[in-house]
């Protein structure tokens, strides 16, 4: 049977967000090293913590478009390259906080926008304002040392006295991902990008992605 991305897209827009979460956090090189009740706890905390980022930026200003809620809060937005995530994937947007900027790759949004716009699958505002909206998350995040995906801390040495604790990063993404879906209205979950996006770079690696999606449970 020949792949068929449309209709495995269309079945995984169905996927609940818990089971994104999981496929983003078996991805993040810490993973091994959680419990498995640990797994559950970062997937919910980082689930409540974006969809609380998301409450809080819509009770803090008028407008829904989260372009402007950046503006508003002084972030710079630059088109260019995402680095330095994108030298191993494809990124659409990304946060730097010295200074305070939003990069967003406007070529891959065109380009990745082109195959959800046939399908009318576009987000409400559009993929800028999606990318915006994860990057409102990071932003909120570098301000706010209590927040849950900094404060969700893993061990990772112990020797006598000493230890060595870190965050795991998918909390983040996960929590990012959830605020930009709510903040945007968006039917499906962001991750769904990811395959949209492989698809343009490196096809041959798309069925992989929907299997381990699949598998992520
Ligand atoms: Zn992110």
């Amino acid at each position: 049977m020949t792949f068929d991305f449309r209709s495995r897209f269309a079945a995984a827009a169905t996927y609940s967000d818990q089971r994104f979460a999981t496929l983003v956090l078996k991805a993040d090189s810490l993973a091994a090293k959680l419990t498995q009740a640990q797994r559950e706890e970062l997937i919910a905390g980082a689930l409540r913590c974006g969809t609380d980022a998301a409450q809080k930026l819509r009770t803090c200003f008028t407008s829904a478009l989260p372009s402007e809620m950046a503006r508003l809060l002084q972030l710079r937005t630059v088109a260019g390259q995402c680095a330095p995530a994108a030298r191993t994937r494809m990124v659409l947007s990304s946060y730097d906080p010295r200074p305070a900027t939003i990069t967003l790759n406007r070529e891959l949004m065109a380009k990745a926008g082109q195959w959800l716009a046939e399908e009318k699958l576009l987000p409400p505002f559009g993929l800028e304002e999606l990318a915006i909206a994860h990057e409102l998350f990071h932003y909120l995040e570098s301000t706010d040392a209590g927040i849950f995906s900094r404060q969700f801390k893993i061990c990772l040495w112990r020797l006598g006295p000493l230890r060595s604790r870190s965050t795991v990063p998918a909390t983040s993404e996960i929590a990012a991902t959830a605020c930009s879906r709510i903040l945007c209205h968006l039917s499906f979950n962001p991750i769904l990008l990811e395959p949209v996006i492989l698809r343009l770079y490196s096809p041959e690696n798309v069925e992989a992605w929907f299997q381990r999606l699949e598998q992520a449970d």
